[in-house]
């Protein structure tokens, strides 16, 4: 069965296809940037290694699709002979609050409540289902199915995820932690129960997805106890371009001393903040700030620290949490190639159980591996992630 899954952003549409029967195999991938600005342009290859890269003509997800399903075809570079083969449409939404917890055939009630999902997501939820009516449009008659970034956390505890606010901005106002990435986390986890040859339900996991977001979540019987971020991926460890978990009054502070309006504050916090505000070279990209940092640039060792310290501390307290761990997994971008984050976060953790064998940790490699020594009593684990194939899966079990 060949399945599309589709990533619609506020100026971006990433695809991959993949072909469920032959090996869950990826046909062809890529993503269209920029839509709506000037410049747009199409990154495209497939599973023989051709490339087409461009700009294209498309002002809006509807063209975006378009453009998909023509490539798909190509006589030249395309992958499929019909678009009858598309079987079904997966699309990541990243918000479902307390209304969907699990995939959805997306009909229009699923619509409506995505639509209303999007007063705490509005950066997010109405780009995702722009997508979704954007598939409905060039593929009449195809499934459409949602997978939530929220759902895997919502077998988290009310202790875990209420903040404690007047109760009434939880009950009239749905304000609570909801956690995202969700869809790698579960992943992972179940990744990881897999290389560890023990059953999901029978373990206590801590995932640590570091990329440009950053979260981790507690996980005890393949079940989400807890995770770093909040009402949305502002709260938590720190991130690019995140600050994570600050005292609120530091920012009404700053808004106050520097006349901020709650938007601009918004963008302090989300875009300027992080790893980009601490190691101040102008990057958040740790690789940048790791080789500044072995130059002898002071403040990107700095913040390559307070990174470190702030990951350990969160793993402590899920280790709490859980009342003991069996695996740590680090996944995403930082989680899988860096393997000095991997050693600062890991350091002086041998006391608990989590004893990172060194030579392990440093051979860099695209497979699922341990990197903890044979007689660490907690494993530690570095495993791909792969949201794509993750939401491909949900929606195959959901219409195959
Ligand atoms: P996103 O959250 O956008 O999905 P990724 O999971 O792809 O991001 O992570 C991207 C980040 O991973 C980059 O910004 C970079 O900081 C980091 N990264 C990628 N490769 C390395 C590496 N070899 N060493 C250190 N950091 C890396």
């Amino acid at each position: 069965m060949i399945i599309l899954v589709i990533n619609a952003g506020s100026s971006s549409v990433k695809f991959t296809i993949f072909d469920m029967a032959d090996q869950k195999k990826v046909l062809a991938s890529g993503l269209i940037e920029r839509i709506g600005i000037e410049g747009t342009s199409m990154k495209y290859t497939n599973f023989r290694g051709e490339e087409v890269k461009g700009e294209v003509p498309v002002k809006n997800p509807k063209d975006a699709v378009k453009i998909i399903t023509e490539r798909l075809l190509d006589a030249r570079v395309g992958v499929l002979k019909s678009m009858s083969d598309i079987k079904a449409i997966g699309h990541r939404v990243v918000q479902g609050m307390e209304k969907i917890i699990e995939p959805v055939l997306l009909d229009e009630k699923a619509k409506t409540i995505v639509r209303e999902c999007g007063v705490l997501a509005p950066l997010h939820n109405p780009h995702n289902l722009m997508g979704i009516e954007a598939c409905e449009a060039v593929l009449p008659g195809v499934p459409n199915v949602g997978v939530f970034d929220t759902a895997f956390h919502s077998t988290m505890p009310s202790r875990a995820f209420l903040y404690a606010l007047p109760y009434k901005y939880y009950e009239e106002d749905h304000i609570r932690r909801y956690g995202f990435h969700g869809t790698s986390h579960g992943f992972v986890a179940k990744a990881a129960a897999a290389l560890d040859g023990r059953p999901l339900n029978s373990l206590k996991i801590i995932t640590a997805h570091l990329g440009n977001g950053c979260s981790l979540a507690a996980v005890k019987n393949g079940q989400c106890q807890d995770t770093s971020m909040g009402l949305t991926p502002l709260e938590g460890v720190i991130m690019g371009t995140r600050s994570g978990d600050l005292d609120a009054s530091a920012v009404l502070y700053i808004m106050k001393k520097d006349g901020l309006t709650p938007d601009q504050a918004d963008n302090l916090l989300n875009k300027k903040s992080g790893v980009l505000g601490l190691a101040s070279i102008g990057s958040s990209d740790l690789r940048d700030v790791e080789a500044e940092a072995n130059k002898g640039n002071k403040l990107c060792a700095q913040a390559l620290e307070v990174f470190a310290y702030r990951v350990k501390k969160y793993i402590g307290s899920y280790m709490a949490a859980l009342g003991g761990l069996d695996i740590l997994v680090f996944t995403a971008g930082v989680g899988e190639n860096s393997s000095t984050m991997r050693a600062a976060i890991c350091q002086d953790l041998e006391g608990i159980g989590l004893k990172l064998d060194a030579q392990k940790n440093s051979v860099r490699s695209p497979e699922p591996r341990v990197v903890s020594t044979g007689d660490s009593p907690i494993k530690i684990h570095v495993i791909p992630t792969n949201e794509e194939l993750a939401i491909a899966e949900a929606t195959l079990k959901l219409v195959g």
